[in-house]
């Protein structure tokens, strides 16, 4: 046996005796037969053994080692294109040993490429039991593995945390028996069924799994509900000037929101809601209404936004709002002068900010607030959770929990809503504000262009605005995208092509004065078509703008598609969005563009994106900092994680300690992740 691989197995996460019995296996490999050497057949993994005849190293072609084993019934080729000193003394003339690799017919008959090779000892007898094989990373080898795996299965005793009758009603096979069989499968079981994580060992793994996410989830949820929150009453004055000095009337799903979120501020548990809205839908002003619920009765607000362009103009906005009504408006993001920086953190800090708007930079400079009551995030799903829970954490201590506000226009899938977002109440605006008429897409390919061009011109002959987006800013930035148009390169093509109109150009490497000044200027009108990469997928708002150009539409994801087709269509008039795209297009990229054309409804977009591709992106890297699953996938597990729903339930009321162990077996350390 090897030296224990100490520091690595952190990376796999093997600590306690129990990751060790949940490391399982990838694959097996079947040891447990001998084939005749004679028998063998091409295509498939087997085992043989015999009697080493030659051994020798070829230069002819590629180097290699050139080994012949014999048996009674005929011969087999082994060919080492890597090998030691140590594998040539393995495999001396005349030595014995078991083979086991993938047969294939070779030019001197059947062979194996790198076989496992072990020594033979006469009358020695086979495994009787499939060989494991563990995922791993390197410095960690399988025997290794496969030893402290056998310890811990020796050492433990796999009790039941899951109380006998509420198991027999799920059917699922007893935990020991799933985890003896998964790591040392007796022989005749179908071994590729279990490499696909197939039948009901399995099942009881995944069901294990999910239901210590469903009792995190569950006591993450009740334990906020312990804490206390600073009550924001409904019903003061600034809400009602507010809402009285709004140019619009606001729609019935928003006053139902609206109405959602005042109950909750004024209770003192912290509320942790999303609002669940289609682009352009008006979600901003009912957060606008929840923060000055929060100043009316007496705390500071903040609200964070994804990107800079975005905060800047959640800023813009709030502050012609709130401002002529005495409210002070802190302004932060990570790009200020450093005095400005400072000059914003004391006003969070000494309560004279009432509200603060900004980005990242909320989080990751030291701002503190002196009586933070409601951390607004916008377009949460951009953020990972983390992220999110650390705002809410910049309050004076003595204040409690902040109430905590999620927008986002990307529905959450049925599946997530009840596993990694259990733990959120969430209200939904599905009704866009009166007067707008849908964006008509249309879908054209590249060769096209001049056409398109014509009808930029009309738009902008009739005071109309055109934004013209492409997937990148310099070419050669990326290998695989050095052919696509960039925006640069596309700003200067497109104002050769239309010298008579007024161009304006906004990507992420801008400094941010410059894109300040050019989304400004886009705003007041003084600039035609604004060429842009997807610096603008979120949250811009500029009603003038009637027509969208998507140059490569087929590279774009269709929920950013959507969130880029949602800058338009915001005043009363028609809007169009034109596809470009370049031929020839895979079916994979029409079907997807497809969506996008048919559909204007972006929870219908999301559903049909989510068939095509599973929930795994969904969560995204963004979503690290919660454990995610590691053998349970929301989509096909959908029944598993009802039944542990219903389990994890019944277990919390009746069975608090076995809950408490079963989660501590699964998670250990990172049940606290859960709770933060
Ligand atoms: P999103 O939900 O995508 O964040 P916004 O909050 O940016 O949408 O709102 C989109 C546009 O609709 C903004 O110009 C906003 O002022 C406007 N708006 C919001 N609510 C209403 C309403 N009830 N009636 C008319 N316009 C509205
Ligand atoms: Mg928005």
């Amino acid at each position: 046996m090897r030296r224990s691989p100490g520091k690595r197995l952190e990376r796999l996460g093997l600590e306690r005796d129990w990751d060790f019995l949940l490391h399982l296996p990838l694959r097996y490999i079947d040891e447990t037969q001998l084939t005749p050497i004679a028998r063998l057949a091409p295509g498939e993994e087997q085992q043989a053994e015999g009697e080493v005849v030659a051994c020798e190293v070829t230069v002819r072609g590629r180097r290699q080692l050139l080994v012949r084993l014999a048996d009674e019934s005929g011969e087999l080729l082994l060919r080492f294109f890597h090998f030691y000193p140590s594998t040539r003394q393995q495999l001396a003339v005349g030595r014995r040993v078991r083979v086991y690799g993938p047969v294939r017919g070779g030019p001197m008959g059947l062979e194996i490429v790198h076989p496992r090779v072990h020594a033979a000892h006469a009358g020695e007898p086979l495994p009787q039991r499939l060989t494991p094989v563990y995922p791993s990373t390197e410095g960690v080898g399988q025997a290794w593995l496969r030893a402290r795996i056998g310890r811990a299965l020796r050492d433990v005793e796999i009790t039941e945390t899951v109380p006998a009758e509420l198991l027999a009603a799920t059917g699922l096979p007893p935990l020991a028996e799933a985890i003896a069989g998964l790591h040392q499968p007796p022989p005749g079981v179908d071994a590729a069924a279990l490499a696909r994580q197939q039948g009901p060992w399995w099942e009881r793994i995944r069901f294990d799994e999910l239901l210590a996410q469903q009792i995190s989830l569950r006591t993450a949820r009740a334990r906020r509900a312990e804490r206390s929150a600073p009550p924001l009453p409904a019903g003061g004055a600034l809400v009602a000037r507010l809402q009285a000095a709004l140019p619009f009337a606001l729609t019935a799903a928003q006053q139902r929101v609206r109405r959602e979120i005042e109950a909750d501020l004024a209770r003192t548990v912290p509320m942790q809601r999303l609002i669940q809205g289609d682009v352009g839908s008006g979600k901003t002003v009912v957060a606008a209404l929840a923060a000055a619920q929060a100043i009316d009765a007496g705390c500071q607000a903040t609200l964070m936004a994804p990107t800079e362009i975005l905060a800047e103009q959640h800023f813009g906005r709030i502050v012609q709002w709130l401002a002529p009504l005495g409210v002070q408006v802190a302004w932060l993001a990570g790009k200020l002068k450093a005095s400005e920086k400072r000059a914003a953190q004391l006003a969070a800090a000494s309560g004279a900010a009432q509200l603060v708007i900004g980005t990242h930079a909320l989080i990751q400079e030291a701002v503190q607030f002196a009586n933070l009551g409601l951390a607004i995030v916008d377009e949460q799903h951009r953020f990972g959770v983390a992220q999110r829970l650390r705002l809410r954490s910049r309050a004076g201590a003595q204040e409690g929990t902040p109430h905590l506000l999620m927008l986002s226009a990307t529905p959450i899938p049925r599946t997530l809503a009840m596993s990694y977002f259990a733990d959120l109440d969430v209200s939904v605006i599905d009704e866009l504000p009166p007067g707008r008429q849908p964006v008509v897409t249309k879908l054209v390919a590249a060769g096209r262009r001049d056409e398109v061009l014509g009808r930029v011109r009309a738009e902008a002959a009739r005071g109309a605005q055109v934004y013209w987006v492409c997937p990148l800013v310099n070419e050669g930035e990326d290998e695989s995208t050095a052919e696509l148009t960039a925006a640069s390169a596309m700003y200067e093509q497109t104002r050769a092509l239309l010298p008579e109109l007024r161009l304006g150009l906004l990507h992420g490497q801008l400094p941010p004065a410059e894109k300040t000044e050019v989304m400004g200027a886009f705003a007041a009108g003084a600039i035609d078509v604004l060429v842009a990469t997807t610096v603008i997928e979120v949250g811009v708002d500029v009603p003038r703008a009637t027509l969208m150009v998507i140059e490569h539409a087929q590279r774009f994801g269709l929920a950013q598609l959507h969130q880029l087709r949602g800058r338009i269509g915001r005043g009363a008039e028609q809007s169009f969005c034109v596809l470009l795209y370049d031929e020839p297009l895979s079916e994979a990229a029409r079907e997807r563009l497809k969506i996008v054309y048919e559909s204007s409804d972006g929870f219908e977009i999301a559903r049909r994106d989510l068939a095509l591709r599973g929930p795994g992106e969904f969560l995204g890297a963004r979503q690290s900092g919660l454990p995610l699953l590691r053998f349970a996938d929301l989509e096909r597990d959908v029944d598993l994680l009802e039944q542990a729903r219903g389990v994890a339930l019944r277990m919390l009321a009746g069975h608090p300690v076995q809950a408490a162990a079963h989660v501590q077996r699964w998670l250990g350390a990172r049940a606290e992740y859960l709770v933060a």
